[in-house]
């Protein structure tokens, strides 16, 4: 996927940073329209509503469907704000594009089946400039992800982007939707021409959350954020807790720290060029500590000793998580480190032992 092209509808390419807001669900014209013209007047290009609502169990607000359609194209006469649903099947895609819709997006629990992507994709077939966001599924798994992205793509589609929403976890959490922040990297590292959006709504599923993970995600070059507004959040049918009122996202907006990303000054250059010598510094050491572990699985061959000594292990643990900690690293980066070290010394005096 190396000729993605930017965001655009017709011959209008998005600013960027990209901005989207607007309610979890359509509700009626009149939260539409007043929800609408708040978030115009805050200068957000994008509107979204969700029209079509999976909802966890049956019996909950569903979504308005195609009556909704007119809302959005009634938002854009009135508004000039671009206008984005949320689409499931291939008869949401038909009808959003009918509709004139101008950006669709998959929601998570949707990019994780690939029986429905393909039929996404396969109707999109049809109209392959249309700008499409895919959320991250709702499981850790980033192929699936990829995957989803790559059947729109091979359906015709270039103007793609991801949505980072977290993934869902069983019991209560500080957020909704953890946030494992090295999975949208990894995929950024994979596809670096992929617009990375994020979603603060999804992820905290609450407002007080919305500000911090914007900054967290504009500190890590996302390009964009999707944020739940609403012109009386109290009230709203699905996602009441995490939604914004227009003017409140205007004050977040304000305060965000923007970042350029694309500024590689000398300084920088020197100071990565730091970061190579030391990371083939630490490849060196890595090595080295091997061939030590090597030694130590043919002292125990030789003395019908087991590789794996629990206690000797638990005390290196705690040993070197202390000082970690200390020089200012985190206790749980420090066990990362160790455990995946760990298990290849193991793997590297296990292939001694069958010799
Ligand atoms: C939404 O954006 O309202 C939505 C349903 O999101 P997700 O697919 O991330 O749960
Ligand atoms: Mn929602």
């Amino acid at each position: 996927m190396t000729d993605l092209q930017p965001l655009a509808v017709g011959d209008r390419i998005l600013r960027k940073p990209y901005i989207i807001s607007g309610p979890c669900s359509a509700e009626t014209p009149e939260q539409v329209l007043n929800t609408a013209r708040q978030l115009a007047h805050a200068g957000i290009e994008v509107f979204r509503a969700g029209i079509w609502k999976p909802r966890t169990k049956p019996g909950g607000f569903e979504g308005i469907g195609v009556p909704a359609l007119e809302w959005m194209k009634q938002v854009k006469e009135e508004t000039g704000m671009l206008t984005a649903v949320e689409v499931a099947t291939k008869e949401h895609v038909e009808a959003a594009l009918e509709a004139g819709i101008d950006i669709l997006w998959i929601g998570a629990r949707t990019t994780g089946n690939p029986f429905a992507m393909q039929e996404i994709a396969n109707a999109l077939a049809k109209a392959p400039d249309t700008p499409v966001l895919v959320k991250n599924p709702m499981n850790p798994d980033l192929e699936l992800w990829i995957g989803a992205l790559e059947r729109l793509y091979n359906a015709g589609l270039r103007r793609l982007g991801a949505i980072h929403r977290g993934f869902s976890v069983y019991g209560k959490q500080l957020y909704r939707n953890q946030p494992q922040w090295r999975i949208p990297l990894e995929l950024r590292r994979r596809l670096p021409s992929l617009p990375l959006i994020c979603d603060p709504s999804h992820l905290g599923g609450k407002r007080e959350l919305v500000a911090s993970l914007s900054q967290h995600a504009l500190d890590m070059g996302f390009d964009g954020l999707i944020i739940e507004s609403h012109c009386t959040p109290d009230t709203a049918w699905s996602d009441k807790d995490q939604q914004v009122q227009p003017d409140v996202l205007g004050v977040i907006l304000e305060n965000l720290v923007w970042r350029n990303s694309n500024e590689a000054s000398e300084n920088l250059n020197h100071l990565r060029t730091q970061i190579d010598y030391l990371d083939n510094e630490l490849l060196d050491i890595l090595h080295r500590r091997m061939e030590v572990c090597r030694e130590i699985g043919n002292y125990k061959k030789q003395h019908g000793m087991p590789v794996v000594q629990a206690t000797r292990y638990d005390s290196i643990m705690n040993n070197r998580v202390s000082a970690a900690v200390k020089l200012g690293m985190s206790e749980e980066f420090m066990r990362t480190i160790l455990s995946a070290i760990h298990e290849e010394s193991v793997a590297q005096q296990i292939d001694i032992i069958n010799r």
